[in-house]
């Protein structure tokens, strides 16, 4: 028997237009492309999105079509996420910061009928477009006078273009497991493969974000958009967002940290979220400028995500910020949030030390997603806190195959997808990431996490930043080599550096050697690149000094 509920679909559409509806005015706050500091609202957005409707209609995007962006965080990325994906056609998000040759791959892989881009990356549209075999209109995201002049085939002006267009518009209702977005992991290894997300997904999982045990988004708050619309839907917030009619605060292309400092200070934002290299240019800027009270900012919540923190990082955000620190673990093919990191009421009484080496550890389960780790033969292993294994997922946000198929089938038996993380699960639920499947260093038999030893190294005063790849030994198959670049102005000893790791992780984890280097490789997600440090250490020999 069915229950006699109205079987209304969960689609994005709803999301704006309630937040049109209910918080109509609430503000959304771009440094635009251009420049200037731009003042929006939800309901400026919803109608632009609705122009962009009918705009889809007018380049002859059909329901299913895929429409390409290259673009920063602004009201006009914006509106398309809403009016593109509302009008039923699948916004592709392409990460401007991936090498062109994939670019150019993933736009011909999607076959993107026509590609939106801000003027910053006019250049780069110009020298991809003779390639861009399926797009059929360029539509540079600006007003008549920024236009760039470039030489590509079917340039239009996106305010021209949405300007003519009726603000009358009823969202088209469709099944809610159509197609909405279509986001390609970056591929550390073999072609990026597209993660293609669905109405439903993306309403499921902007319900779990706004609540309380998760990053709780509500009306109350001010959020700074400080991750890129182009990794995983800018973690989802944008949807979550208009689903609790939250202040933005968008960055455009100045993502640098004067002015991410700026916005949070004028607009007094109170929660945001970002990759820990972001951070870390937080805390560099307030290192130039000490005469800045990082508390007078006001921030209440931090989020982070991406890549393991480093513990001095949690400690400043509390300590210096007053902010609470949230750590979410995920990837682009769990919408990306798979497990948040928020305290058991049973931690009340833990000493701030204690509470922090909780908050370490990359989160607890959210409903939604179910959780198992499996050893090599596919059987789970125990949530004590101590076995680990490889991490898979199941739920209703979560990849059930790549776009056209790559990669095959990817799912296990139970249904579960590998997350190519390896992690312990302890008996409250929260999952410790070891390593990912290929960084792990195989030394003798066991397995050292260069997750750890990274973490431990960036405790020292001296390192700025720090990464560990295996280097191949006669003896142990592998050992860890701990790569190194030093803060400004300090100075530390691969033998200080020994002897600091020695108080803090077993001996047959330490270092065979330490090298110093003035930069460290990232990925275009902000990642350290382990797979260019393998190359670049390839052949190496450890010096027996340390
Ligand atoms: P890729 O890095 O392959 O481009 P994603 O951007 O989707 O893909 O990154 C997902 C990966 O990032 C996860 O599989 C995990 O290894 C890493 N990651 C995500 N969150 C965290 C975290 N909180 N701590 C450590 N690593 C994380």
């Amino acid at each position: 028997m069915f229950g006699l509920m109205q079987d209304r679909p969960l689609l994005i559409s709803s999301l704006i237009e309630h937040a049109a509806t209910f918080h109509p005015h609430t503000e959304i706050v771009v440094r635009s492309v251009e420049g200037p500091i731009v003042r929006t609202d939800y309901d400026a957005v919803h109608r632009r999105a609705k122009q962009v409707a009918h705009a889809m209609a007018q380049l002859g995007i059909a329901p299913g079509d895929r429409v390409g962006t290259l673009a920063w965080n602004t009201h006009r990325h914006l509106a398309l996420y809403f009016g593109v994906s509302g009008a039923g056609a699948v916004l592709h998000t392409v990460n401007p910061r991936l090498f062109p040759e994939q670019i150019d791959y993933i736009v011909n892989h999607a076959e993107d009928q026509v590609l939106f881009f801000d003027t910053s990356f006019a250049p780069l549209v110009e020298k991809l477009a003779p390639g861009l075999r399926s797009v059929r209109a360029f539509i540079a995201m600006t007003d008549r006078a920024h236009m760039p002049a470039i030489d590509v085939p079917n340039l239009l002006c996106f305010d021209e273009l949405i300007d003519a267009q009726s603000e009358d518009y009823d969202w088209p209702v469709f099944d809610e497991r159509t197609a909405s977005s279509l986001c390609y992991t970056s591929g550390t290894t073999g072609n990026p493969k597209g993660v293609l997300y669905s109405h439903r997904s993306t309403v499921l999982h902007s319900l779990m974000e706004c609540t309380p045990d998760t990053f709780g988004v509500n009306s109350g708050m001010t959020l700074l958009l400080a991750v890129p619309m182009f990794h995983a839907n800018a973690w989802g917030m944008p949807y979550a967002a208009a689903m609790a009619g939250v202040k933005l605060v968008m960055p455009g292309p100045h993502l640098d940290a004067q002015n991410l400092y700026e916005l949070m200070r004028d607009e007094k934002v109170s929660i945001s979220q970002a990759v820990p290299t972001v951070w870390l240019m937080l805390f560099q800027y307030f290192d130039a400028h000490p005469e800045l009270d990082p508390r007078a900012l006001g921030l209440k919540r931090i989020g982070l995500g991406g890549a393991a923190t480093p513990r001095s990082m949690i400690e400043r955000f509390e300590r210096d910020f007053g902010a609470d620190f949230v750590q979410g673990w995920g990837m682009t093919e769990t919408s990306p949030i798979g497990v948040i990191g928020n305290l058991l009421p049973k931690h009340a009484a833990l000493s701030e030390d204690e509470k922090i080496g909780i908050k370490m550890k990359q989160g607890r389960g959210v409903w939604g997603v179910a959780l198992k780790i499996v050893g090599e033969d596919g059987r789970r292993l125990p949530h004590d806190g101590k076995a680990f294994g490889h991490l898979h997922v199941r739920g209703p946000w979560i990849a059930s195959g790549y776009f056209r198929g790559e990669g095959g089938g990817v799912l296990d038996a139970e249904g579960f997808f590998p997350t190519g993380d390896v992690a312990t699960i302890d008996a409250d639920g929260y999952v410790q990431l070891v390593d990912r499947a290929k960084d792990v260093i195989k030394s003798g038999g066991e397995w050292i996490s260069s997750i750890d030893l990274e973490n431990a190294a960036s405790a020292h005063p001296a390192v700025a930043e720090a990464a560990v790849i295996g280097i191949p030994h006669p003896k142990w198959t592998e050992r860890p080599l701990l790569i190194v670049v030093k803060r400004p102005g300090s100075e530390v000893t691969a033998s200080q550096l020994r002897d600091f790791l020695a108080q803090r992780v077993v001996k047959w984890w330490l270092p065979e050697d330490v090298v110093f280097v003035d930069s460290l490789p990232h990925t275009a997600t902000g990642k350290l690149l382990k797979t260019r440090l393998r190359e670049m250490f390839k052949g190496y020999v450890a010096a027996k000094s340390v």
